[in-house]
């Protein structure tokens, strides 16, 4: 793996740019700082197509063939020649039958047709297709078209209307759809290129937390964060490496992130970055790497650290996430989630938001991006809107579950009245 040198953004020279201000450092700002440090992998595999679904495209994808291949029918009906037809109905004569995969063989002459079927290749001389129902068949071999209800080149397919021969069907950095295997499937290609998976090594740190299978001591809580972080990374089609919980003490912290550094392109920690006396966490990424240290100004998430580590020459980027169970979450999805696209190789898409009324009045602060837990429904009148999901403390793991999207309050709003419209970004989408 090749390691680009460090971009300048993770210099002290960050200190120089418009608004940065590391103890309230503005959502978008920081998304660009962070966006500004990404270096893409290169490394690439080949797989058979049906593996390749979620995967990054890694180069253009061009299409050898014209889809369709030839003009053909989008209906069953009677394949013609608009030029035999006027004002009043004309009987032609049905000469054969095209049906998909068996074309009519010969040249169609004046005052003929063919019987068609969807799909199958327009004959040669027809330039449209009457659906059956309203063509009258007096007899197996004469049809009558009634005047006005086909023009030229109605329901005629045309051969490349989907892609021409030669044309980029797919670019490179697409996150592959079912649609997209379906789309190469129609060009006849069987395999393609990706970018290798990203792989992210994570763990959790704190003395209070227990993994699953052990007591809960008094003043303990299980480690919710690892099991979010792996569905999150999974969904994201990275690779995780699940490195367990580690203890709040220096020795172990960096025994951590310096296996975490050989293994991974990234390493995402929570717990320990805000500034309490078992923090020891930041000290540790501080003395490894080039590690910024910020406060956002988001709710919930607002300590974040952010770098590279350096270990024996190998260096993977480091997202330190904060630990409460709701902001790590946050942090991911509106952070860690897109950097690490981009260093997957994938071009970033435009975030699905939809824009609905809040039920109730929501309180925000200006200052600051409020992300919170929001439930979609449907109202009496049939018209979406949203409700917060009520207490929105950045512990309470429950109302993520409970919410199917986040609510984004924009850094320079305050309170809103019900019926306010509102960014939601919906959990899951369609595709
Ligand atoms: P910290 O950022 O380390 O100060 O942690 C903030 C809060 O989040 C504390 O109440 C922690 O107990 C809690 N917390 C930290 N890590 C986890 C975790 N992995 N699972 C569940 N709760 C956590
Ligand atoms: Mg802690």
């Amino acid at each position: 793996m090749t390691q680009a040198p460090l971009p300048t953004l993770l210099h002290p020279g960050a200190s120089s740019i418009p608004g940065y201000d590391p103890e309230h450092l503005s959502v978008p700002l920081a998304q660009q700082l962070v966006r500004a440090a990404i270096t893409p992998i290169t490394d690439t595999e080949t797989l058979p197509l049906k593996q390749a679904l979620g995967r990054i495209l890694a180069d253009d994808l061009v299409s050898p063939i014209a889809v369709p291949s030839h003009d053909n029918s989008a209906m069953d009906g009677y394949a013609l020649r608009s030029s035999d037809l006027s004002a009043s109905p004309v009987t032609l004569t049905v000469v054969g039958k095209a049906y998909a995969g068996h074309p009519y063989p010969n040249e169609v002459q004046a005052g003929e047709c063919v019987r068609i079927m969807t799909g199958a290749v327009m004959p040669r001389g027809c330039d449209s297709v009457i659906p059956q129902e309203l063509a009258t068949a007096a007899t197996n071999t004469n049809v009558t078209i009634p005047p006005g209800r086909v023009r030229a080149g109605d329901n005629r397919r045309l051969a490349g209307e989907d892609l021409p021969a030669g044309s980029i069907a797919l670019q490179r950095g697409r996150i592959l759809t079912p649609s997209d295997l379906g789309m190469i499937a129609s060009l006849g290609i069987g395999e393609v290129s990706v970018m290798r998976k990203l792989r992210v090594a994570f763990f959790s740190t704190g003395d209070e937390l227990r993994s699953i299978g052990q007591p809960l001591d008094e003043g303990c809580v299980y480690d919710s964060n690892r099991y979010t972080l792996h569905g999150m990374l999974v969904r994201a089609g990275i690779e995780p490496i699940d490195m367990g919980v580690v203890r709040d003490e220096p020795a172990a912290l960096e025994a951590a992130l310096r296996d975490a550094c050989r293994q991974a392109d990234a390493i995402i920690t929570t717990g320990g970055v805000s500034a309490g006396d078992a923090d020891y966490t930041k000290q540790m990424m501080a003395r490894m790497g080039e590690v910024l240290f910020w406060k956002i100004a988001m709710r919930p998430g607002r300590p974040m650290a952010f770098g590279r580590l350096n270990v024996d020459g190998k260096s993977a980027m480091l997202f330190g996430l904060p630990g409460n169970p709701v902001a790590v979450m946050a942090s991911f999805y509106f952070f860690a989630r897109d950097a690490l696209a981009l260093m997957a190789g994938s071009t970033p898409r435009p975030q699905l938001t939809m824009r609905i009324p809040c039920a109730e009045a929501i309180r925000k602060k200006p200052g600051r991006t409020e992300f919170q837990r929001g439930i979609v429904s449907v109202d009496t009148s049939g018209k979406q809107i949203v409700r917060i999901t009520g207490a929105q403390g950045s512990g309470i793991l429950s109302s993520m579950s409970e919410a199917n999207g986040m609510i984004v309050l924009h850094h320079d709003h305050g309170d809103l009245p019900a019926g306010s419209l509102v960014d939601v970004i919906p959990f899951d989408g369609l595709i």
